[in-house]
């Protein structure tokens, strides 16, 4: 699917980040006075990465669900106990059962997944 990135030059400050973070290289830019442009839109994975790290929101992929890239607010914080217990469960040892999962259950619990930071640095 050739997906449709959008660059909001309205709103886009020209800091590039995006080139440096899509690792794919979607992403080319001149040199800083100039927009990034959307050079080669074959090549997107879909990581989102462009769009979480644009400090003006200026992209926008028409195929991935933007409501994921909100911004963060008082009421999404996570008291420490509750996400160290979350992370202490996903250390668990598993209990398989030999029955299927109901409907897109494990389609929800594996998003948190593919919005996981990568470990990345950004190029340079
Ligand atoms: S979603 Fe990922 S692969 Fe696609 S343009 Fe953005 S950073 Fe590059």
């Amino acid at each position: 699917m050739m997906p449709r990135i959008e660059i909001n030059l309205e709103t886009c400050d020209k800091e590039g980040l995006c080139v440096q973070v899509c690792w794919e290289f979607v992403f080319e830019q001149a040199d800083q006075d100039s927009f990034p442009v959307v050079a080669h839109p074959e090549k997107c994975i879909f990581c989102g990465h462009c769009i979480a790290v644009c400090p003006s929101g200026a992209i926008t992929i028409h195929e991935m669900d933007m409501a994921n890239f909100g911004q963060h607010t008082a009421e999404m914080d996570i008291e420490a106990g509750r996400l160290l217990d979350f992370l202490r469960m996903r250390r668990s040892v598993r209990n398989y059962k030999n029955e299927l999962c109901p409907g897109n259950w494990w389609r929800s619990w594996s998003k948190p997944r593919a919005m996981r930071p990568q470990g990345e640095t950004p190029r340079a």
